[in-house]
């Protein structure tokens, strides 16, 4: 039978246990072992079948259940001192109050949204599909842990990602189970009134998209997840949150107005409900969230009365938006056409926007550019006063990439920072390392001082530490590999041969992400003999564990993985290659720790940063890897291999070739041999040696805590005295620079450099030698003050481009009338060999963040 109706009967817990209530929802939980430990302890069996889920272990306890619970004084003890640990760590200061909490007359910073498509905090909220949704997940975690005052948002996705399983041939299918918000860790946002909170968008054509908001609480930190399925929406709309990444382009475009004017509206119903503050940093997360921009100018424009200009200003200082990806099919683009049907109506989603200026947020109308294209990612940096790349070279390649939106400036000087990701080591690490390190350094040494003293864990007691990882991973591959051979037809009497596949004491390599193809999951079957060798050697064999799904309409990245998944059916190798099905947050907490070697080859440069390296690197794996990403900044020779890259090679069949042939070289030569090479009391002495070096030194580095300090210092508090700065006296700030914005851009195609000469400049010039510059220009209307012109000196090759540039700003001395002025400065010849030099003019105005922010400047 079907039900035709579904209720959710709610446990009511007795008043010794009802702390459980708050345990379970607060996704803590996910990286605290004592919190878990707990609900474990209530039905053992039920906290594994529920896949350790607390609300799901909360909702199935029967009313004698709860009875016995109930007169355990030793268990209301122990509920007791969770909870009371639960709010200390929710109240007491943390590293970010120490630091003075982004202080400035006055004020402090105390709200800042976080905005992503994705979420991956725990496997019983299935919300991401891969690095992006982990990343943003990480930040939420460690931001709670330093006491960072950040506030999520994002969507709630009635079937998450989808779930994968293979056929007999290899293919990969998906199912979308529908997940139940009422049996997640999530409550309902309401009004006073009990009702729910409904956000409404305006849509063309008298239409609207209307959500609830659920709330997940990730620590300190709560995370709003606006979901579609409710039953004042229209059928097709109520399916609008109903997968991530799901559904063609409308589809798309309508999860991304909610995410983006759903968000904006649901944290100022959260900030009117809670009474929390309202953020005044808005950080987005890739450009999907991109119209929460808007929906913040269109707030200027019709509560504030700003023009749309002066809107633009002030929401650009408060704003921080972060590039996650060089691959173009990463970009979120639409069809002009769509955004103009979705807002271009007489009742549109957005008062108070013109549609010609939103469609000249997201157009591409520089070199390189398509017209017809809306662009998420152009349109976050123009919404934005800050932006970052997420690794050194990842930076580099996005201003290279982004130039366009600059195009009179050097390289270098895009205007887009970086910041290598992180991840959160309490949600990564396995409990059995934590506890080796306690034991031995006691409990009072914690976080980053862990790895300085990493050298007093005897190297044994390590050793037979890892063997229990590759264990509990063994167990867990084992249990998948059989669930995914029986979904691919096989019976259980065939499948006596799961059972004792893989080896605790063999060299174990992890290989696992979205099969995305850039990523190059079949590089090690260039050569299959050669593989085969390594896997089927009976003195030093060598096991590998892969995993990963493919976006649904990805038939590419999906007959990789049938190719892989094919070769593992291949007899001679059987059961020492295994492809796991489902890749997802569980299975990756026990993979990390049980590897030995993490494997990471995409097409360099297309890995923006990559985090599943560091956090097998954290639980004492060693990387080998392409130079990509956060390897490139990172490998230093000793805390794992690199492999060489064919960078310059055309031929992506050559360059593959050149690649998978170092792959297997490093393997058969460097990396088995140290493995197994072992000393007297039989451990790999040089290996241990490299894996305390890479704790002890990349330990500190990897960690989300650094990541999101680095953010807060660079990003979020110079963004907050930004936006104070220009919403001061009713914006007066946002008003002068949008006027100056105006009158700079009008006034630019006239300006010039009329004439250029120095002083003190000999033929043969010395180091040490003073030399004054003087520069003519032609201002038109502009004041001198108005502008900055600049001495820049460098380095100058023999087609004389200027190279490790330094600027030197000249004063104004003198006009001439007709808008002509002079300009004077100094400067002492530091360096030697081939110098040129130049002068440049740039807009000055106190709010600008930067020489290259208006993407304007004159030469000679
Ligand atoms: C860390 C992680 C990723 C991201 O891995 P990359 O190396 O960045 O591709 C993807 N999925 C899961 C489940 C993860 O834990």
């Amino acid at each position: 039978m079907k039900a035709i109706r579904r209720l959710h009967v709610r446990t009511v817990l007795p008043e010794t246990l009802a702390p459980l209530h708050e345990l379970a929802l607060n996704l803590r939980w996910s990286w605290h072992p004592p919190t878990r430990d707990l609900f474990a302890s209530i039905d053992p069996e039920l906290w594994d079948s529920t896949g350790q889920d607390p609300r799901a272990v909360l909702s199935s306890l029967r009313s004698d259940d709860m009875e016995r619970l109930a007169q355990d004084e030793e268990f209301a003890a122990r509920v007791r001192d969770a909870h009371e640990d639960l709010q200390r760590y929710l109240t007491r200061p943390r590293w970010y109050h120490e630091q003075g909490a982004g202080g400035q007359d006055g004020r402090t910073l105390e709200s800042i949204a976080y905005f992503s498509p994705e979420f991956g905090i725990t496997s019983v909220l299935p919300q991401y599909s891969g690095g992006l949704g982990i990343l943003a997940g990480d930040h939420l975690k460690a931001a709670s842990d330093q006491g960072i005052p950040i506030v999520g948002v994002g969507l709630f996705y009635t079937s998450g990602y989808f779930a994968q399983r293979f056929n007999a041939e290899g293919w990969q299918l998906e199912s979308y189970p529908v997940l139940d918000p009422d049996d997640l860790p999530l409550s309902l946002l309401r009004e006073e009134d009990g009702s729910p909170v409904v956000i409404r968008l305006d849509m063309p054509h008298g239409g609207h998209l209307d959500a609830h908001v659920w709330r997940a609480q990730v620590g300190r930190v709560p995370l709003l997840l606006l979901d579609s399925d409710v039953e004042s929406n229209d059928s097709a709309r109520r399916e609008v949150t109903n997968r991530l990444y799901g559904g063609g382009g409308d589809q798309r475009l309508e999860q991304e107005m909610l995410l983006g004017i759903g968000g904006v509206r649901a944290l100022r119903a959260f900030s009117r409900i809670t009474g929390a503050p309202e953020p005044t940093v808005y950080h987005t997360n890739e450009g999907h969230a991109g119209f929460q921009g808007v929906e913040r100018i269109s707030e200027l424009v019709t509560g504030s009365g700003l023009a749309f200009g002066e809107a633009v200003r002030a929401v650009r200082a408060g704003t921080v938006f972060t590039t996650h990806t060089p691959v173009p099919a990463g970009i979120d683009r639409f069809d002009v056409g769509a955004i103009r049907s979705h807002f271009g109506d007489e009742s549109c989603a957005l008062p108070g926007i013109p549609l010609d200026e939103l469609l000249q947020l997201g157009a591409e109308d520089y070199e390189g550019g398509s017209a017809g294209v809306f662009n998420m990612a152009v349109m976050g940096m123009r919404l934005a006063q800050r932006v970052n790349g997420v690794s050194k070279l990842h930076g580099a390649v996005s201003r290279e990439m982004f130039q366009g939106l600059w195009p009179d400036f050097d390289v270098e000087e895009v205007p887009i920072g970086s910041i290598t990701n992180g991840v959160h080591a309490g949600t990564w690490v396995d409990r059995r390392l934590y506890d080796l390190a306690r034991d031995h350094l006691g409990p009072e040494v914690s976080g980053r001082r862990v790895f300085n003293r990493i050298h007093e864990v005897p190297i044994e007691d390590f050793w037979s530490t890892k063997r229990e990882l590759r264990e509990q991973l063994i167990s867990d591959a084992r249990r998948r590999l059989r669930r995914s051979q029986l979904d691919r037809g096989a019976t259980e009497a065939e499948l006596g041969w799961t059972d004792d596949v893989l080896d605790p004491d063999a060299l174990t390599i992890g290989f696992a992400r979205r099969g995305a193809t850039y990523k190059r999951l079949t590089l090690m079957l260039r050569d299959p003999e050669r593989l085969k060798k390594l896997l089927t050697d009976p003195e030093r064999p060598v096991q590998v564990i892969i995993a990963g799904k493919a976006h649904p309409a990805d038939d590419t990245g999906k007959s990789l993985i049938q190719e892989m998944v094919r070769f593992t059916d291949d007899p001679e190798i059987r059961g020492k290659l295994i492809y796991l099905p489902n890749y997802d947050i569980a299975m990756a907490q026990r993979l990390y720790p049980g590897c030995d070697v993490w494997l990471n080859n995409p097409l360099r440069p297309f890995e923006a940063c990559g985090t599943s390296g560091m956090k097998a690197a954290l639980n004492g794996a060693l990387n080998l890897s392409i130079l990509d990403g956060w390897w490139d900044e990172w490998y230093d020779g000793q805390n794992g291999w690199a492999i060489p890259t064919a960078d310059g090679v055309d031929d992506p069949d050559r360059r593959d070739d050149l690649e998978a042939s170092a792959l297997y070289e490093l393997l058969e030569k460097t990396v088995v041999p140290t493995f197994y090479e072992r000393d007297g009391s039989g451990l790999p002495e040089r290996w241990l040696d490299m894996v305390s070096h890479t704790l002890s030194t990349l330990g500190p580095k990897v960690l989300a805590d650094r990541m999101v300090r680095e953010y807060t210092e660079t990003y979020y508090w110079p963004a907050a005295h930004a936006a104070w700065a220009v919403e001061a006296d009713d914006h007066a700030g946002a008003r002068s620079l949008a006027g100056y914005v105006a009158d700079v851009q009008r006034c630019w195609p006239d300006l010039h450099i009329d004439h250029v000469d120095a002083q003190g400049l000999t033929d043969a010039p010395q180091i040490g030698e003073d030399v004054e510059v003087h520069a003519f220009v032609t201002l038109g209307d502009l004041d001198p003050r108005q502008v900055r012109v600049q001495m820049a000196y460098g380095r100058a090759n023999a087609e004389d481009t200027l190279t490790d540039v330094e600027f030197v700003d000249l004063s104004p001395t003198q006009s001439y009338g007709e808008g002509r002025h002079r300009f004077d400065g100094r400067v002492r010849l530091a360096r030697t060999g081939a110098l040129g030099w130049t002068v440049r003019v740039l807009p000055a105005h106190e709010h600008l963040s930067g020489a290259a922010e208006l993407g304007l400047v004159t030469l000679p």
